[in-house]
């Protein structure tokens, strides 16, 4: 078996065969995205930057239930909430920790009236400390941005909910 083996390391068959297989991809469609100009297909289901949404008369959708901060394993949304002057109930406060966040997913699972979602967005970072640290504020403010998107996500995976 030896000498066999050391036959064929003279005869460069190792070489020989991994030669073969770059003759055979050379002339082959390419499949290498050409990202950032190209990009792939992405699901509906997409699990990127946080968003607060609101309905199309602009009052926020969150009810301050706290379902999603209770199920959050990484214990990434901090809420504070109070009753508002007509006594529908408010966040003051929502933080999502995208330091702590494993984009899970079960946030937005487990909302009742769709507020808080995970968006397409993905190029994003984070340039001095505390900027991935996601308020009310910035929650809202992406949820604005991107709702026609959003909106229309939802509709695509609605059948399957
Ligand atoms: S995606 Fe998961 S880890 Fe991130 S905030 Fe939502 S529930 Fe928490
Ligand atoms: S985002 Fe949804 S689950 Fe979380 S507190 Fe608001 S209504 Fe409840």
């Amino acid at each position: 078996m030896a000498i066999f083996n050391y036959l064929k390391s003279l005869s460069l068959h190792e070489l020989f065969k991994g030669m073969s297989v770059t003759g055979r991809y050379l002339f082959r469609p390419k499949i290498t995205v050409q990202y950032p100009e190209e990009k792939t297909p992405m699901s509906p289901r997409f699990r990127g930057h946080h968003a607060l949404r609101r309905y199309s008369d602009g009052e926020e959708r969150c009810i301050a239930c706290k379902l999603c901060e209770a199920v959050c394993p990484a214990l990434a949304i901090t809420i504070e909430a109070e009753p508002r002057d007509d006594g529908s109930r408010r966040t003051t406060r929502y933080d999502v920790d995208l330091y702590k966040c494993i984009f899970c997913g079960f946030c937005e699972e487990a909302c009742p009236v769709d507020a808080i979602v995970e968006t397409r967005k993905f190029e994003y970072h984070g340039a001095v400390k505390g900027d991935l640290l996601l308020t009310k504020d910035k929650l809202l403010a992406i949820g604005d941005e991107l709702e026609p998107q959003i909106a229309a996500d939802r509709a695509q995976d609605a059948p399957y909910r």
